[in-house]
């Protein structure tokens, strides 16, 4: 059977930046994959500054968004990491094999130390808390966007280097399994969409919320009058009709657009609707866990149980091969 591990920040209530870069992509993969793991990584999340009350309500929308998205318990293990303490504990076996040097390099490390005037350690090593999160499960595959790669490979190295001075194979090495879509542009057109830079979208913010952002949306700059044609492909309004309109939707905006048939507002409104018609189901998800939140928890509580069993089980293999078990008595 292969296992899928993968992990989202708890940053609250999805946003359709998350939604299209991850969790979309999960819903189908636990499907497919019997062993499915999905975890909100809430160790990761303490890796800078954060205020404590935002933390637990941010995991908690994070984890009710995740079930209305469509993380069916029945298919997929989902729990929370700080439920499986066996996260730090791999994650400090691992930094003992880790080069500095490679933590140095990691790109997102470079981005964000450079804003920081003192730079907590656990910005460094975070890919290694990220490697031990795959390997805890010995995950053949992780899905990933594109932006992950770089922590990925790490955290390859970081197998194969194990495996080479404790235990030949005992960690496969995770191969990606890149999401579909790719990185989604914030709405104002100019950089990731991030709930912290303001752009994004929620999937459970009502139709006129929605309509409210989409309408001064960046589309193609050099579209100023409604007669001018216009270009898709530098559009974020198409990207995103890729990405909830049908393949037909998808042909008629390119011919409307390129011939101005239509306006930017005609062309919004399609895509508005379109997202409406797939937010629906899962708002009216959100709504019932809403209505008895026990359920939220339940789905954690036994996710949880079967990580850990994963976890420990491989944690008594890993502390045996490095010499850590159950002290016995020495030979004579
Ligand atoms: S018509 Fe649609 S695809 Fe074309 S520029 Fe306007 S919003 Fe973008």
């Amino acid at each position: 059977m292969s296992r899928i591990f993968s992990g989202i920040q708890p940053s609250g209530e999805l946003h359709i930046g998350n939604y299209l870069g991850a969790v979309k992509n999960w819903a189908q993969l636990q499907h497919v994959h019997a062993g499915s793991i999905f975890c909100v990584v809430d160790y990761h999340a303490i890796s800078g500054n954060y205020d404590p009350a935002m933390l637990r309500a941010r995991r908690w929308g994070m984890a009710k968004s995740l079930l209305a998205a469509g993380i069916d318990p029945a298919h997929a293990t989902l729990f929370m990491q700080s439920d499986v303490p066996e996260h730090t504990e791999l994650s400090w076996i691992l930094t003992t094999i880790t080069p500095i040097g490679d933590l140095e390099r990691q790109t997102q490390f470079k981005d964000k130390s450079t804003k920081l005037e003192s730079i907590p350690a656990g910005l460094l090593m975070y890919p290694v808390l990220q490697a031990a999160d795959i390997l805890l499960y010995r995950a053949d595959a992780v899905p990933v966007g594109e932006d992950q790669i770089q922590h990925l490979e790490l955290a390859r190295d970081t197998a194969r280097k194990w495996n080479a001075r404790f235990g030949e194979e005992f960690f496969p090495e995770p191969r990606p399994l890149l999401t579909p879509t790719r990185r989604i542009v914030g709405l104002d057109g100019q950089a990731k969409m991030s709930k912290s830079l303001g752009n994004t979208v929620g999937l459970l913010e009502t139709d006129d919320e929605i309509w409210a952002k989409l309408r001064p949306a960046m589309t193609d700059p050099a579209r100023v009058r409604k007669t001018d044609p216009g270009n898709p492909d530098v559009c974020n309004i198409f990207q995103l009709h890729k990405a909830f309109s049908d393949t037909d939707t998808q042909a008629n905006v390119v011919q409307q657009c390129t011939t101005a048939g239509w306006g930017c507002m005609d062309c919004k409104k399609v895509l508005h609707g379109n997202m409406i018609a797939e937010f629906t189901p899962i708002r009216e998800r959100a709504a019932a866990l809403d209505a008895e939140p026990q359920r939220v928890l339940d789905a954690l509580a036994d996710g949880g149980r079967a990580a850990r069993a994963i976890a420990q089980e491989t944690m008594a293999e890993v502390r045996e091969r490095m010499g850590m078990g159950a002290l016995t008595l020495p030979s004579a």
